[in-house]
């Protein structure tokens, strides 16, 4: 079967790598120079089934009103006259009802668990480094973060998976470096089978599986539309050397100045459409714009986020795995010789352009908990676009168009979900019966709610 797969994130190389397991031709068409260019980039790493939480959550609406008017703040919001982002916005608070949060939790729970199977699975036979820790400690400065948990850990508790509650001085035995913290948390959440490893390093490794297996990168190449004849798409029409990203501007040093977007246009080819019996949209926060000519309506929305990586200068003070600032919804995650800080929400901008405002809250939240373990001039940033559903589960499969598969809307956890929703797709485009349940998990829960 010849397959194109749609974007070479986290998302769309695990999904070429189960089709090349499936026995499927397949090519993978990306308009970067390379893989995992995207949000898959800079992200914090975690991987982390235990605590998959929909952003939609009983409390949230009152707790990002309140942070709205802070400085340091882990919620940005640009109102719009986006009618998109209103749409988004109301199905969002929708889904904040506490049942609806645990039927979301669960479904995310149910993708992110089967895809730390997978991922254990393929390292048993792929041993590669990619700067890989286990554990995962949430962090709670306030009483007040620590009631809004209480929702998360009763779904934790009925679903038996293991957890410890700590008190300040039980977190600095998981984590040394913390012994030199600015604040103290009033407690912890400690995850001991939940892990983090560098995304973008796991997924350079996982192409080069990829190719060593016949699968076939087109780089530098930008997707225009879908072919589609007689309700079926019959491939893509793609161009050579365009789109692509002044990537200067997602990442800097503090003290470069900003460059706004630019595409380069002088090297255009001409289009040319590439024939596939299945094409699968793994296009991140586009994934939305190439599939809508074809009526079919996914509910996306870009988030960004931000981070910094920074090399580590005092290993005895400075995080060994994974930390989460639950206050400032912040992570700290350890990769090897660096550790990376990672957060906030912006709601209402398109452009991959830095916030200062975002910034200045990672390096806030690095040097209240780790203020001793790396020089702050030497921060790289980040910016990062996550592809949003509102309540949190990603769309996997058919979308009522034959021949158009989506593995789509993974959001803030999709390095989480990547290995399990690949072989999902990859499985339901080979015609296998997947390993979980997908109730849940597929286009067809907006449909039924009249998306
Ligand atoms: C700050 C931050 C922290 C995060 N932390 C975590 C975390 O700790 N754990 C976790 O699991 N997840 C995390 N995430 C989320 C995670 O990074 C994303 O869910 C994941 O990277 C999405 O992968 P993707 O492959 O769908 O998208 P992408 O990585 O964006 O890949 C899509 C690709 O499609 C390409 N593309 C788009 N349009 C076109 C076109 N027209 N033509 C050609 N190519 C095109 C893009 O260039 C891109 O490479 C975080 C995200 C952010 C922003």
């Amino acid at each position: 079967m010849k397959t194109i797969v749609l974007g070479a994130g986290v998302i769309g190389v695990a999904t070429a790598y189960y089709l090349s397991e499936r026995g499927c031709d397949v090519t993978v068409i990306e308009r970067e120079p390379g893989v995992a260019l995207g949000t898959s980039f800079g992200n914090a790493g975690v991987i982390a089934p235990g605590y998959v939480t929909p952003w939609a959550a009983p409390g949230m609406p009152a707790k990002l009103l309140k942070y709205l008017l802070k400085p340091t703040s882990p919620l940005i919001f640009r109102p719009t006259l986006d009618p998109a982002q209103w749409r988004w916005i109301a199905r969002w608070l929708r889904e904040c009802d506490l049942e609806r949060f645990r039927v979301n939790k669960q479904r995310m729970q149910r993708i992110a668990y089967y895809s730390r199977a997978c991922l254990n699975a393929f390292r048993e036979t792929h041993a590669f480094e990619y700067g890989r820790s286990q554990g995962y400690l949430q962090l709670f400065r306030s009483d007040y973060d620590l009631e809004l948990a209480q929702p998360a850990l009763a779904v934790l508790r009925d679903a038996g998976i293991g957890y410890r509650e700590l008190d300040a001085a039980a977190c600095a035995q998981v984590e040394p470096g913390l012994a030199w913290a600015r604040t103290k948390p009033v407690a912890g959440i400690y995850l001991p089978d939940d892990e983090a490893g560098d995304c973008a390093r796991f997924t350079r490794e996982l192409r080069a599986v990829c190719e060593a297996r016949g699968v076939r990168f087109l780089f530098d190449t930008e997707i225009e539309a879908l072919a589609a004849e007689g309700g079926k798409v019959r491939g893509v029409r793609v161009r050579a050397g365009r789109g692509k990203l002044n990537r200067r501007e997602q990442r800097r040093a503090p003290t470069e100045v900003l460059k706004t977007s630019a595409q380069t246009s002088a090297e255009d080819a001409a289009p040319q459409t590439l024939a596939a019996d299945a094409v699968i949209v793994a296009l991140g926060v586009e994934s939305a714009a190439l599939v809508a000519p074809l009526g079919v309506r996914v509910p996306l929305y870009p988030v960004k986020g931000y981070s910094a990586t920074l090399p580590v200068v005092d290993e005895q003070k400075a995080p060994r795995a994974a930390l989460m600032d639950e206050s400032l919804k912040t992570a700290i995650t350890r990769f090897g010789p660096y550790l990376r800080v990672a957060g906030t929400a912006e709601l209402g901008n398109h452009r991959a352009t830095l916030r200062e405002q975002a910034l200045q809250t990672l390096m806030k939240v690095l040097d209240d908990w780790f203020p001793h373990a790396a020089t702050p001039s030497s921060a790289q940033f980040w910016v990062g676009r996550r592809p949003m559903v509102p309540d949190g589960a990603p769309l996997l499969g058919a979308c009522g168009v034959e021949g158009l598969w989506l593995n789509v809307g993974h959001g803030s956890t999709g390095w989480a979900m990547s290995m399990g929703s690949g072989r999902v797709v990859a499985d339901l485009v080979t015609q296998h019966t997947p390993e979980i349940d997908l109730d849940g998990l597929t286009l067809a829960r907006y449909r039924r709610n009249g998306h």
